[in-house]
């Protein structure tokens, strides 16, 4: 690591020095950035790398509600609005108790290069609240977002902030803090992502993030000359994204044997057919309940708890060609990525956002497997919401189809800006380098056109 990479990464951890997440993020792509430091020093002289580490505006609020019993609950809302150079702040809302500072300013920072890369002008920004929707009522998850909402309000628009979805922030919670935004500023705007189909939602949206994931594994085949029917594939997660990487995958002929839960996961070596996802689908989003039941459902399927003693996670072990973790972030060490390799695994495509570790990615690095981090394997969902805010700015709906194709060129335009990038500053083959500098480049760019504000 060069002198003037070590100053900037010093830097920007002694400002906060308890965020963890944070710091590896901006680690991996500030390494990244060497070559491109090198070559333009005027990013050095701007401070651009610091700039773009600090939120331009962070609000924290409290949100108050009343639960079914009748007691006041306390929660924290955070809105981190981090860069809009490019355009509007856009970024999920995380609902999870795990969620603080730390974890909000990595997905925020990551959402600035990831936004970049989709092609579409939009800046960066994150939220959420420590509030856990699991074992909630639907009447307490509607107060809850009515109280989030009753402060997030005054400071989201459709031209300044658009929130969306992300962790414990699905359809239903999208449609809780609409209505409570529409009521409070009293306009029908497109001011958050995922919204219904009947109230301005996009066709393609909620399967954007899973889709893309797969889309860009077979974009990364190809380099090779190979695709993704048979192949057998370990997907992590049971919500959102993970849900349709398995549909999308089913569609191209691959076979997904494992899905997961934060208390366990499941290993069905017949493969999850599409009628065996529909049941997922009705578990988690539906009935609310937990993976354990695919086990006692299907015949040939097994549970494996959560074992907090060891130092791996069994689900990377097994034998597989292709690797999806679409759970959450470091769920992915270094020895699971050793079993992955192990296993046979050449291709990870990230649908969740930072879920391998420094030491995992190098593994993968070192063994130079098709590698495709978060920022752009799972750039589809941000797209297609940048696709639903065009669609509610025209007040017209484009097609199933037409999104769909969109999200296709969307993915094949990452993949090719991450591939040229990496080899145009001396790294071919290498996604990380890639995505992070051409995500950079534009965000930079457009940020010393604007001069320092
Ligand atoms: P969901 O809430 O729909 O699903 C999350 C899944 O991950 C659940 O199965 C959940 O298990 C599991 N999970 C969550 N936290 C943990 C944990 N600490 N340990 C183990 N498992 C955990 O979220 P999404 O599918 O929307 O998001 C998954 C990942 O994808 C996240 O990293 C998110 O940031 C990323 N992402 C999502 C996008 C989107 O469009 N939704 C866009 C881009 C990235 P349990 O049911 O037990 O909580």
């Amino acid at each position: 690591m060069s002198n003037i990479v070590s100053e900037i990464i010093g830097e920007i951890k002694a400002r906060d020095p308890n965020q963890p997440e944070f710091h590896q993020a901006v680690e991996e792509v500030v390494t990244s950035l060497e070559p491109v430091l090198k070559k333009r020093p005027e990013y050095v002289k701007a401070k651009m790398l610091q700039r773009i580490a600090e939120p331009e505006r962070l609000m924290m609020f409290r949100v108050p509600w009343v639960d079914d019993q009748g007691q006041v609950q306390v929660n924290r809302g955070f809105r981190i609005e981090m860069n809009s150079a490019i355009g509007p702040y856009k970024g999920g809302l995380r609902f999870h108790p795990s969620v603080n500072l730390s974890i909000l300013k990595f997905l925020a920072y990551e959402q600035v290069f990831k936004n970049s890369l989709t092609t579409l002008p939009m800046g960066g920004g994150k939220g959420g609240s420590d509030f856990d929707p699991k074992g909630k009522s639907d009447n307490e998850v509607m107060r809850f977002c009515q109280a989030f909402m009753s402060e997030l309000f005054r400071h989201i628009g459709p031209d300044t902030d658009v929130p969306a979805g992300d962790i414990g922030v699905g359809g239903r919670e999208i449609g809780f803090l609409f209505g409570q935004y529409k009521k409070l500023r009293n306009e029908f705007t497109g001011v958050l992502t995922g919204k219904g189909l009947n109230w301005g939602g996009s066709l393609i949206r909620p399967e954007a993030t899973g889709y893309g994931a797969v889309y860009f594994a077979a974009e990364m085949l190809a380099t090779r000359g190979e695709t993704l029917k048979g192949k057998t594939c370990l997907v992590s997660g049971s919500g959102n994204v993970a849900q349709y990487t398995v549909e999308k995958l089913n569609e191209m002929g691959a076979k997904s044997v494992t899905l997961s839960d934060s208390s366990g996961y499941i290993y069905d070596p017949a493969g999850i057919s599409p009628e065996k996802l529909a049941f997922v689908m009705d578990l988690k989003n539906v009935r609310r309940g937990r993976m354990q039941e695919y086990a006692s459902k299907f015949k040939g399927a097994t549970y494996t708890a959560v074992n907090p003693k060891l130092d791996h996670n069994p689900l990377w072990a097994h034998k597989a060609q292709c690797a999806f973790p679409s759970a959450t972030q470091n769920e992915v060490n270094g020895i699971d990525a050793q079993n992955l390799i192990k296993g046979g695994v050449y291709v990870v495509s990230e649908g969740a956002n930072m879920p391998t570790t420094p030491e995992g990615i190098s593994v993968y690095l070192e063994n130079k497997i098709l590698y495709g981090l978060g920022k752009a394997a799972n750039a589809g969902g941000v797209a297609t919401s940048g696709l639903e805010m065009a669609q509610n700015s025209m007040r017209y709906s484009w097609t199933r189809e037409e999104v769909d194709n969109r999200l296709k060129m969307i993915m094949k335009s990452i993949h090719k800006a991450c591939v040229e990038a990496a080899a145009a500053y001396g790294h071919p083959g290498n996604y990380v380098i890639g995505a992070n500098i051409a995500g950079f480049l534009k965000v930079a760019d457009s940020m010393m056109d604007q001069g320092v504000v």
